[in-house]
């Protein structure tokens, strides 16, 4: 199957090619040809299933020779739950529009953020990916109209709807016109995913997408003991010995975070933090240039071990662990690759190691602690 034979126009296939996307995953050979149909979509799947391309490419094509020529009017709402995520799905229609043969343009909005300069740039913004306040915000500012609307997605609806959003939303569905295409895409079939799709979907195509599960075989464990004390100039050293490049590092709380960071900085370790409380920007920044490869260490609360896609890491570091096995899987699942494993290290001390073997036994994997104390820390 290639991205050719699904539908795709001659003007993507360049740079399909030029972002690495050699042929269609899974998701996007059944969401591709049911969009550009014009059907409603019903996808459950995971982040890093490839379901923001599976809706992106066929919307984006769907819209030529039929974008507004209304100035505020959009032609496309996509509703997400988070900031991090607008920003991501924006990032994927503005890239993928650059090779379209038509002017276009694409924006996210979201809240904690000043509401006016999204006001000022909504102008001939065709698709819009927005948090639902903000975007009612926006409405009520009559920054921007629907009637020209054609088509409405829900990503991570599941979230969408969990995080409380639900009078939000239903509050945007009154706003928009009844006649237009509905795409919902979650990671699970929640009740309450099933409740709105009963209301937006019309005889909707139903894609199922299993979650690829972390093959923990594939992932180098190593623990080591260390007293409290000993944690921080024990990273160091292990990311100066083993010359570690790109290294995840994760702490149970912000402050944690924020003082591991610190240190490493002056240890002459680049390193940033990423966490709740730390501002759009800087998150995006960090993000970035960690993905990038010019970022040595990102130290993250557990905010960042799901929904955030970064493809494979060489190195997990668990400074702290976290509450949940669940947590300790996601955590650890980048580095797990057939083609290029990666090493989960996890540094535990002796008030953790009870919860380590809770850790272990939910995973029916036996890690051996490798004692440290014979290791001279001086001068880390
Ligand atoms: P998503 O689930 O939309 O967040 O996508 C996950 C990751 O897979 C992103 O980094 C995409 O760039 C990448 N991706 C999506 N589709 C393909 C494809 N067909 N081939 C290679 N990479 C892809």
């Amino acid at each position: 199957m290639s991205f050719k034979s699904l539908g795709i126009a001659s003007y993507f296939l360049e740079k399909l090619t030029e972002e690495g996307f050699t042929k269609p995953f899974p998701i996007q050979e059944k969401a591709i040809p049911a969009i550009l149909n014009n059907k409603d979509v019903l996808g459950i799947a995971q982040t890093g299933s490839g379901k923001t391309a599976s809706y992106a490419l066929p919307i984006l094509m769907n819209l030529e020779g039929k974008t507004s020529t209304k100035n505020r009017h959009i032609n496309v709402l996509v509703l997400v739950p988070t900031r991090e995520l607008a920003i991501q799905v924006a990032d994927v229609f503005s890239n993928f529009s650059k090779a379209l043969p038509f002017r276009f343009k694409t924006m996210a909005v979201y809240g904690g953020v000043s509401i006016n300069p999204q006001m000022i740039n909504m102008q001939h913004v065709n698709v819009l990916v927005a948090t639902p306040g903000r975007l009612l915000d926006l409405v009520s500012s009559n920054a921007l109209h629907f009637s020209e609307l054609s088509t409405l997605v829900l990503d991570e609806a599941d979230k969408l709807l969990n995080m409380g959003f639900q009078k939000e939303m239903d509050k945007i569905l009154t706003l928009l016109p009844s006649k237009r295409q509905n795409l919902l895409f979650s990671a699970t079939l929640s009740p309450q995913v099933q409740g709105i799709e009963k209301i937006l979907l019309n005889k909707p195509e139903v894609i199922k997408i299993e979650p690829k599960e972390t093959n923990l075989d594939l992932i180098k464990h190593t623990a080591y003991a260390v007293t409290d004390a000993r944690k921080g100039p024990f990273l160091r050293y292990l990311i100066k010995h083993y010359e570690m490049q790109q290294v995840l590092v994760f702490t149970s709380s912000i402050y944690k975070a924020e003082n591991v960071v610190d240190k490493l900085k002056k240890n002459g370790i680049e390193a940033r933090a990423i966490h709740s409380k730390r501002s759009q920007g800087s998150r995006k920044v960090a993000l970035k240039e960690f993905k990038a490869g010019t970022l040595r260490v990102l130290v993250a609360t557990d905010l960042l071990s799901r929904g955030i896609d970064i493809e494979f890491l060489p190195y997990v570091i668990n400074y702290e662990l976290p509450r949940s096995p669940k947590d300790f899987i996601h955590r650890i699942g980048r580095t797990g690759r057939a083609e290029n494993p990666g090493e989960a290290i996890s540094l535990i001390t002796s008030e953790e190691r009870h919860h380590f073997k809770v850790i272990q036994k939910k995973m029916k994997r036996w890690i051996d602690l490798t004692y440290t104390d014979e290791v001279s820390l001086h001068g880390f």
